[in-house]
């Protein structure tokens, strides 16, 4: 399965939580062990974090940009986003949570997210229930 968003911000985090649910929870069955969450991007990243006090992804973002300067790359001539590589690389493409009983183990302050570091872009998101 996989659906798209679009990003607005340059940097941004976006919560997938509530479709990735509604996408388990008419996919999944008794056999199923765990959800994969995947961008075929190279410039933005899946993170699992807290999403109900808007300040945690502000720092995240933050603490990136103060360790990933931007414009100080090799690749910065080619394209100018070289910083979001590097944080897409250091986050990683995707994130595996389990399941059980068919519904995501996501714990109470848990939430599953893209990480947009070159936005705005159409991103696509690709889910396998394994
Ligand atoms: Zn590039």
């Amino acid at each position: 399965m996989e659906f798209t968003i679009k990003s607005r911000e340059r940097e941004e985090i976006i919560n997938l939580t509530e479709e990735i649910e509604k996408i388990v929870g008419e996919n999944a069955d008794e056999n199923s062990q765990a959800c994969l969450v995947y961008v075929p991007h190279a410039t933005c990243a899946i993170i699992v974090n807290e999403n109900y006090d808007k300040a945690v992804c502000e720092d995240i973002l933050t603490y990136l940009k103060k360790q990933i300067p931007e414009g100080i790359w090799k690749h910065d001539c080619i394209d100018n986003n070289a910083d979001a590589h590097i944080k897409a690389s250091i986050i990683g493409p995707g994130q595996i949570v389990p399941i059980e009983k068919e519904r995501l183990q996501l714990g109470r302050w848990q939430n599953i997210a893209l990480a947009e570091f070159d936005g705005p872009r159409k991103r696509k998101i690709i889910i396998k229930i394994l």
